[in-house]
């Protein structure tokens, strides 16, 4: 069904868009028939419809790829390797038009928009190679005349639940995995961000991947929480994998729970930033000027806790100042804008609540600190509290927005405390000169992910994930991401 919204963009090529899901070779609405708006941050217009799919339109999609599955499995897996190549090289074509989707569909700027895509094309080339590279192992004999060996299959169905934050890169980290392996998978994108998904399984398609291998089930905010737990619970699905929140990411793991699927969980942040008194101060600034104020502070691995040695607090306070008062917010797509709006308008909510009650227990604001209410979207100014304590809710949860959050700490033992007292533990960074310091914060840091001098640390070709409540299980990675779309199965073989 085509759009009645006129796109507030050109696109090279507009026959890459649907505004429909992708089930098997079919472009299909919701069973009800329902529709959503997908709406510009930028500008809070809608600019495309598409399905509002419910639980009722999940047995056609967990069945659809279930066949296909039937069929991937048994395919070379060279085969898969070709096909996820040219995939790859469809989606460098595509970039132009992807680059559009994004920045209309997440408000983040266009340079960031290519950004992102730069990083998901690194997933699929990443993947491409290593669906060539699932081995099995034979074991040291346990007696003379048994053999003991390992194969490696692929688990079936997946079904994969992703943020709005960066909807391609989520999109392409997971079945970039999922189709090395050899499994088929169904997507279930945000409701902010459905159609850059749609463009990737067009992609896939004209790249050759089978129908049923990549499908893609769009729905809207109300239909989102049982048409997620009827895809996890549905027999056919082997393997759910979840990018979100960590409230949401426990509800999944109770879906998933009674019929003991395979999980994936990355959720949620709160990452302390640390910077010692002997850090090389410049260093430290370029990246959290870039680590902090990306995509307006809507990313898993921002820097929510930023902590600042007292001999350095204050000149390192002043000069983030002067940079951030230099960032030019607006709308994505414009010419010149180093910052976009919020993707939801939930996130100026919660944004404003924080600063409030920062504000009430004692922190000064040393800028911005409200919503943009002097155009339409849902942009909020980048911020800067000081004199940030233990007791304020950003100490305590991801605050997902453009808020810079400065704790003066004394002693490296205290860094580490204050660092650790979260549920969370998904990334640190930690900024020093003095290589000691630095392997025991590595050791002593509870995170998945530790940035040292760097606040830029997520690549296809390492692991990323968390420990404590910020997940368990990797994506990307050798081997380690494609394990979790695979069995193992032991063999054993007695031989005269
Ligand atoms: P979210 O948890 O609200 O949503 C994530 C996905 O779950 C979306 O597809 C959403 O539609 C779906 N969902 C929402 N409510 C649901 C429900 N009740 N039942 C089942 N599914 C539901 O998260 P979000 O707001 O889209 O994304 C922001 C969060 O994601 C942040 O906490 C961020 O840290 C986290 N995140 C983590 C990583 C990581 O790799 N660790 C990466 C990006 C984002």
């Amino acid at each position: 069904m085509a759009t009645q919204y006129q796109l507030p963009f050109q696109l090279a090529d507009s026959s890459l868009v649907h505004f429909d899901s992708c089930v098997g070779d079919k472009w299909v609405g919701a069973k009800s028939g329902q529709r959503f708006e997908v709406l510009d941050p930028g500008t809070d217009k809608a600019w495309a419809s598409c399905p509002a799919n419910s639980a009722d339109d999940v047995p056609a999609a967990a069945e659809t790829a279930h066949a296909a599955f039937e069929q991937y499995r048994k395919v070379n897996p060279r085969q898969r390797a070709k096909w996820l190549l040219k995939w790859y090289e469809l989606t460098v074509a595509a970039r132009d038009d992807l680059a559009q989707i994004i920045t209309h569909e997440t408000g983040k700027p266009l340079a960031e928009a290519y950004g992102e895509l730069e990083y998901s094309l690194g997933f699929l080339w990443w993947f491409t190679g290593e669906a060539e590279r699932i081995h099995g192992s034979v074991s040291v004999p346990a007696a003379p005349n048994r053999r003991l060996f390992t194969i490696k299959q692929p688990i079936g169905v997946a079904a994969a639940l992703v943020p709005w934050n960066f909807p391609v890169a989520m999109v392409l980290r997971k079945v970039g995995a999922a189709l090395a392996a050899g499994c088929t998978i169904v997507v279930k994108p945000s409701p902010e961000t459905p159609v850059s998904s749609l463009v990737l399984a067009e992609l896939a398609q004209r790249a050759g991947i089978p129908a049923g291998v990549f499908n893609v089930l769009t729905t809207d905010l109300e239909n989102t929480p049982a048409l997620s737990e009827a895809l996890c619970k549905h027999p056919l699905v082997k393997k759910v994998t979840f990018t979100g929140s960590t409230r949401v990411g426990k509800l999944v793991a109770t879906h998933c729970a009674q019929g003991l699927k395979k999980l994936t969980l990355e959720l949620g942040g709160n990452c302390p930033f640390i910077v010692f008194d002997d850090a090389n101060l410049d260093q430290a600034l370029d990246q959290l000027m870039t680590l902090k104020w990306r995509h307006a502070g809507q990313a898993c691995i921002t820097a929510n806790r930023i902590y600042v040695q007292a001999g350095i607090y204050d000149r390192f306070a002043a000069l983030l100042k002067e940079r951030t008062a230099a960032i030019v917010v607006g709308h994505g797509a414009s010419a010149g804008t180093t910052m976009g709006p919020l993707t939801t308008p939930r996130g100026i909510d919660k944004a404003s609540a924080q600063v409030e009650d920062a504000r009430r227990r004692g922190a000064d604001v040393l800028l911005g600190g409200k919503p943009l209410t002097s155009r339409p979207g849902y942009f909020f100014e980048p911020t800067i509290l000081s004199g940030m304590t233990a007791d304020m809710q950003i100490s305590h949860e991801e605050s997902f927005a453009p808020i810079a959050a400065l704790y003066r700490f004394e002693t490296e033992d205290e860094a580490v405390q204050l660092a650790n007292a979260t549920s969370m533990g998904l990334a640190s960074y930690a900024f020093t000169k003095n290589i000691d310091r630095m392997w025991r914060l590595l050791e002593n840091l509870e995170a998945g992910m530790i940035g040292m001098n760097t606040g830029n640390q997520s690549a296809a070709e390492a692991p990323f994930g968390g420990i404590k409540e910020s997940g368990y299980g990797k994506e990307s990675g050798k081997e380690v991401a494609v394990n979790e779309y695979l069995v193992t199965k032991t063999g054993t073989l007695t031989i005269e």
